[in-house]
């Protein structure tokens, strides 16, 4: 897969307007290629890869972020080939150009090159955070035109220790019992009347269940940005869904 030429990458911009590297300037092929994950809050949170490789940067955008580990193949669809000075930008995108939004460095450092074929690419990353094998393969069979394709690992996950999210977490439900006979250690809290959910929270997705385990995602939309907050980081929560008005004015009495 010999690196496109920028002229995708140009012609999707206005340099003008975004501040965004032109590609006119030169970067110095480095003794190990190297590659940049930038974590882009744009219409859609996603993760961008992109891999030196004859001197561009091969990217794809990973809409569910990297997978930490093996057992799940992560979509990853092929984007544009972007200047290798991409390597270092950071910066708001502004409204009404190509990829509006902001784009954070996730992590950097340099991979090892083990396969670069059309339809495979196999490297080992050394970076801060991404670290360890990984395979890159289209989607579908040989021949097919697809920008389409599967991120997955293929070493242990880093932390030996992790543990996959649960499918299915049961709601903790109250039930009677005696009171306490001394109150040191215990607290208590408003019961917020609102709607019971317990939610799924991976790298751009979040799933909802109610209490009686229907999926409610759907009727929730403004609970999402949450996820987008959380960025790479994986999380359960039970709670209560519940509207705060703005709180009264203190009374002056
Ligand atoms: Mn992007």
């Amino acid at each position: 897969m010999p690196a496109k030429k920028l002229s995708e990458y140009e012609a999707k911009r206005d340099f003008k307007a975004t501040p965004e590297p032109s590609g006119a300037g030169r970067t110095q092929a480095a003794p190990q290629p190297r590659f940049v994950v930038q974590q882009h809050h744009a219409t859609r949170l996603h993760w961008d890869l992109r891999l030196e490789h004859e001197g561009a940067l091969a990217s794809w955008a990973v809409p569910n972020g990297i997978p930490p580990d093996p057992a799940e193949n992560r979509l990853a669809v092929r984007t544009e080939d972007h200047p290798l000075e991409y390597l270092e930008f950071e910066g708001e995108i502004p409204k009404g150009n190509y990829g509006a939004g902001t784009m954070r460095i996730w992590d950097r450092g340099t991979f090892e090159l083990h396969k670069w074929q059309d339809r495979k690419v196999e490297v080992t990353f050394h970076g801060e955070r991404l670290r360890g094998r990984y395979g890159l393969f289209p989607i579908g069979r040989d021949g097919e035109s697809t920008n389409d394709w599967m991120i997955h690992r293929m070493d242990p996950p880093e932390d030996p220790d992790r543990e996959p999210m649960p499918e299915r977490v049961l709601p903790m439900l109250a039930r009677t019992g005696a009171l306490p006979s001394k109150p040191d250690g215990w607290s208590f809290e408003v019961k917020w009347d609102g709607v019971r959910a317990i939610a799924y929270m991976q790298p751009g997705r979040l799933r909802l269940e109610s209490r009686n385990l229907n999926e409610i995602t759907d009727a929730y939309p403004e609970v999402r940005g949450l996820v987008d907050e959380r960025g790479t980081h994986e999380a359960g929560l039970d709670g209560e869904r519940a509207v705060v008005d703005e709180p009264a004015e203190p009374s002056s009495e």
